[in-house]
């Protein structure tokens, strides 16, 4: 009886996230659900591509965070619709801040949907929030082992890009120790070293997320 109910109450999430994914593929949308540890960049890697896009394919964004609108204020600038989820402590997004989300969103426009997921390398990893895309942020400062203490979400991931390629002259990071890693629990995964700061790499990045446009 315990089982059931725990099982109950984790289809309720998924129940949610697949009402979300049918309304992304009925407006034609391609959501990627971005996933990284505080600070590994993914607000600026979003920024970055945002711009890129601009002119070929109309953007919007998803910032969740336990609190502030900070990350929103920055996309907002861009002038591409975003959308600000304060979880009130939670650590990870649900399907149904998600849900909510894309009901304040022009669905009808966008092409390409970010949802910047709380900065957190872990539970993130459990929620099913509809996207067709998981990608995971590793910065070159958090070193090249953590695929193997934090295998969950290396495991799910797409895609994985390799961030802050800019400072690897000063770090021990190697990136072949990261490919190693990654491989030994995901063979599928697309790994992608880039900088935002100097563009190198991004390039990589823009036409994978291209490949998955409709
Ligand atoms: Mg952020
Ligand atoms: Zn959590």
């Amino acid at each position: 009886m315990e089982i059931k109910v725990l099982r109950n109450i984790l289809s309720a999430n998924d129940q949610i996230a697949s009402d979300n994914r049918k309304l992304l593929d009925s407006k034609k949308v391609f959501a990627v659900n971005i996933m990284s540890s505080p600070g590994a960049g993914k607000t600026t890697v979003i920024l970055e591509t945002v711009r890129r896009f601009r002119g070929r394919a109309k953007t919007g964004v998803i910032e969740g965070d336990v609190a502030s609108s900070i990350d929103a204020e920055k996309i907002g600038k861009e002038k591409v619709p975003v959308v600000q989820i304060n979880t009130g402590g939670a650590c990870h997004l649900d399907a149904a801040m998600v849900s909510k989300a894309l009901s304040n969103l022009p669905l009808d426009e966008i092409k390409l949907l970010f949802i910047e997921n709380v900065g957190n390398l872990i539970c993130p990893g459990e929620f099913y929030l509809g996207e067709h895309k998981k990608v995971v942020l590793l910065s070159t400062p958090e070193g090249d082992d953590k695929p193997y203490k934090y295998p969950l979400l290396f495991k799910i991931a797409d895609g994985i890009l390799v961030t802050k390629t800019d400072l690897l002259p000063h770090l021990n990071f190697k990136i072949d120790n990261l490919v190693k890693a990654v491989r030994s629990i995901n063979q599928k995964a697309e790994i992608i070293p880039l900088s935002a700061m100097t563009g190198e790499g991004m390039e990589n990045w823009i036409s994978w997320l291209t490949n998955g446009i409709r």
